[in-house]
């Protein structure tokens, strides 16, 4: 007889977007004429741009000759992007990384997600607290948690680790001693990010404890503080503890393309193991290559103009960032990120919960946010709200919002 993962039974409700995607759904159903402004899901609205698009086409024309055609991709990524990769992200910015510690893939996402496989369920994880939730699903997924705490709101066995607006949404170094530890900067949900001499601390901590770090850095290319570092690689001894995740999603709009990587550095190891073979292991056996022409486009974005479209695309959205941020500042909200990051992060007024909040806004303003409390139960009485909309309807939100 067939039986079930069990552990699937402990995740509560559905996933937080559906919710939301549920209610506003419901909402405009019963209220047709509502003119409904999403600023919840963290999709991209911007077309992707234009040396990106050359580079597409190009790669499908490719496809359709037989001397240019491609086949699988190799499993860890053409030559051509891990080499553009490594010298574009990497060297350039004074780490030494290389081509053959990239791996590519279909999005940060499931390398995220998927790289717990390739540790013991024995290991304990430790999460910022609020933050992306795949974390802490797929460790759960994997039974690497015990029982949910409906009233604490948090699975057994999971060290949290507080963002607070008394640490600056700043996590401080557990006391528990985890194994494994995700930290996510430019951070999702709080925009918060971290300066360099904080992050060399975890990494000290990290090498000290024989931690590993699992380091998101999906939201890099958002920083504008210098100080802020793009990879942990800038910090001296990461590449003996710390994988990284990198994402085009934001970066150059391919949410819908899908294209991501993660560095596996040669020098982590775990118990005399090497962590990079075991995850090319990994990928290996269970992915067949991210798309030739998705490849070829994600190389153009590297490319000068390329960079140059993407950076401006960037820049359009944090002026979004800005917008909303002081807009809600004037509206007299409690407001951080959106300075590093396309998130802002906003405390709800009063005693009002997460959901109490989003219901308002939905019914009051016809906006949609994203409720804190999705994202960890530190994120109570917070509320998400994103810069990726056009900028005529992020201007008539806080306009709405700041009407109530
Ligand atoms: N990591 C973080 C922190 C994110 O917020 C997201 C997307 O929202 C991802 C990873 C997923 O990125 P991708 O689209 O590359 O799968």
């Amino acid at each position: 007889m067939a039986t079930l993962n069990h552990n699937y039974e402990k995740l509560p409700g559905s996933y937080l977007f559906s919710t939301v995607g549920k209610k506003v759904r419901k909402y405009e159903t019963e209220h047709p004429g509502a003119k409904v402004i999403r600023l919840g899901i963290g999709d991209v609205t911007q077309p992707i741009a234009p040396e990106i698009i050359t580079a597409l086409h190009k790669a499908v024309d490719e496809m359709g000759r037989e001397e240019s055609f491609r086949g699988y991709a190799p499993d860890l990524g053409y030559g051509f992007l891990r080499e553009t990769i490594a010298e574009k992200d990497y060297r350039d910015h004074g780490c030494k990384v290389s081509a053959d510690e990239i791996f590519v893939s279909d999005g940060a996402k499931g390398d995220c997600g998927n790289i717990q496989e390739i540790f013991g369920t024995d290991n304990v994880i430790a999460v910022q607290d609020p933050v992306y939730p795949v974390y802490v699903d797929s460790n759960v997924m994997a039974g690497r948690t015990g029982k949910y705490d409906a009233v604490r709101q948090m699975f057994e066995g999971v060290v949290y680790m507080p963002c607070t607006r008394e640490n600056g949404f700043l996590p401080e170094l557990p006391k528990e001693d985890p194994d494994l530890i995700y930290l996510c900067f430019p951070n999702n949900p709080t925009g918060a990010a971290m300066k360099k001499e904080q992050l060399q601390k975890w990494v000290d901590y990290a090498v000290s404890h024989k931690a590993v770090i699992l380091f998101d850095a999906a939201y890099e290319a958002y920083i504008r503080e210098p100080g802020v570092p793009h990879s942990i690689y800038e910090c001296e001894g990461a590449k003996e503890c710390a994988i990284e995740f990198r994402s085009f999603s934001k970066t150059a709009g391919f949410t819908g393309l899908r294209l991501g990587f993660t560095v596996v550095p040669k020098e982590l190891r775990t118990e005399g193991v090497s962590v990079r073979d075991l995850w090319a292991r990994r990928h290996g056996t269970k992915y067949n290559g991210a798309p030739y022409i998705i490849q070829r486009a994600g190389e153009a974005v590297y490319s000068e103009s390329g960079q140059k479209q993407i950076r401006d695309q960037i820049s359009w959205y944090m002026g979004n960032a800005g917008i909303i941020s002081e807009g809600l500042k004037k509206a007299g909200y409690e407001v951080s990120g959106g300075v590093n990051a396309p998130y802002i992060w906003m405390k709800t007024p009063g005693d009002m919960t997460s959901w109490e909040f989003f219901d308002y806004l939905l019914e009051k303003a016809n906006v949609v946010g994203t409720p804190g409390s999705g994202f960890g139960p530190h994120g109570e009485h917070y509320f998400r709200l994103t810069a990726f909309g056009n900028r005529e309807n992020t201007i008539e939100a806080i306009s709405r919002i700041q009407a109530l």
